[in-house]
């Protein structure tokens, strides 16, 4: 086992170490072992695989292993890292010796029930507690670092979209949804992704009416509408969109409720302002769905937090009990889905400002701006 260290500080993690400590702090314990990969990165900046960040009072140690130790030296420079020959809760027992503590917090939304066991037989007599919520609900709250990351996600997701869009319906008619979801993904990579947020949806016709459709086999043909719903991960962070593209033409129907679920999304946009309640963010969307007689075909709650995760606090759903803060990215994206029909949603990511509700997202909400 190597350990070295390293002086030269980095902003913004030192900040964001001390919040998470004060936080398990007042949770009584004296170290948390982070081991969600999006929360490492996000209080060191490694961005590599299989490693934990292990933070005390006043110190942190990056546990990883020798494929990632170089990396961990160019990335991470203001924290110890410890190369370990063995499994984490050896090395973290190495890291633990010497120091005061007497309880661990780990992740409770990550660890295994295995690890948990393994780590409190190890570790003993220190305890093991589960935690949750720690970090999640420190990244809510975006540094303007983060949205400018959020932004260039957003910026790359578009540009491929406005691509593939160019392509025009001659070059759409007749490929697989496998095929268009390949070229978006594909062109977000051309475009400076790291690869797609999630795995991009498209759903030609019918498929339309459900929500998390998995691309298939199923041609485009012409006259069929099909929603998209795709997203970039840059520099660690996602953005995430879906728009409805028509070939050709607006089938009434779908022109009907895209009319509906676009009021309702400037509805809740407008409603996302700092101090209000995440439900009634949702509410204010919900409201015009339900006005329109479609309630009960807008089966999901309206956003979600975005950011090193695709889906992240807070979210904006009937259920939620936090309010909407400045510096928060959210997702607003009503939709309504008629099995057999077809689906529309609607999606854009907005920053909550002291100024009101920004939009990042850039492309049109109209239905007219998207036939092909
Ligand atoms: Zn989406
Ligand atoms: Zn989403």
């Amino acid at each position: 086992m190597v350990a070295t260290k390293r002086k030269k500080p980095v902003r913004p993690f030192p900040r964001r170490r001390r919040a998470v400590v004060r936080r398990a702090q007042a949770e009584k314990v004296d170290a948390l072992v982070v081991t969600r990969p999006e929360d490492v990165g996000y209080l060191c900046g490694f961005t590599g695989g299989d490693s934990y960040l292990v933070v005390g009072g006043a110190w942190a140690c990056l546990i990883t292993d020798g494929r990632y130790a170089e990396q961990a030296q160019r990335e991470c420079g203001d924290v110890e890292f410890r190369v370990r020959s063995g499994a984490l809760p050896a090395a973290l027992g190495e890291v633990l010796k010497g120091r005061r503590v007497r309880r661990v917090g780990i992740q409770a939304e990550h660890v295994t029930v295995q690890l948990h066991k393994t780590l409190s037989e190890r570790l003993a007599p220190k305890r093991i507690k589960p935690l949750t919520g720690l970090t999640a609900r420190l990244r809510e709250v975006k540094d303007p670092a983060e949205v400018r990351v959020i932004r260039r996600s957003i910026g790359v997701a578009e540009k491929a979209f406005r691509g593939l869009l160019a392509m025009g319906a001659r070059q759409w008619v007749g490929l697989t949804e496998r095929d268009l979801a390949g070229e978006l993904e594909y062109r977000m990579r051309r475009g400076g992704a790291d690869g797609p947020a999630f795995e991009t949806i498209v759903a030609a016709g019918a498929h339309g009416s459900l929500p998390h459709y998995r691309p298939g086999a199923t041609r485009i043909k012409a006259g069929s509408p099909v929603l998209i719903d795709w997203g970039a991960k840059v520099g660690g962070y996602c953005s995430d969109l879906t728009r409805v593209v028509f070939l050709g033409r607006i089938p009434p129907k779908l022109g009907t409720i895209h009319d509906v679920v676009r009021r309702a999304q400037a509805a809740g946009i407008a409603a996302a302002r700092v101090g209000v309640a995440c439900k009634t963010v949702d509410a204010a969307a919900r409201k015009v769905i339900v006005e329109s007689g479609y309630g009960e075909r807008f089966v999901h709650s309206l956003g979600h937090g975005v950011g090193r995760q695709i889906h992240e606090s807070p979210g904006l759903a009937r259920t939620s009990k936090l309010r909407m803060k400045a510096g928060m990215v959210v997702t607003i994206e009503p939709g309504i889905y008629l099995p057999g029909i077809g689906g529309v949603r609607i999606e854009d990511d907005v920053l909550i400002t002291r100024d009101g509700p920004r939009r990042l997202t850039s492309l049109p909400t109209g239905a007219d701006a998207m036939v092909l």
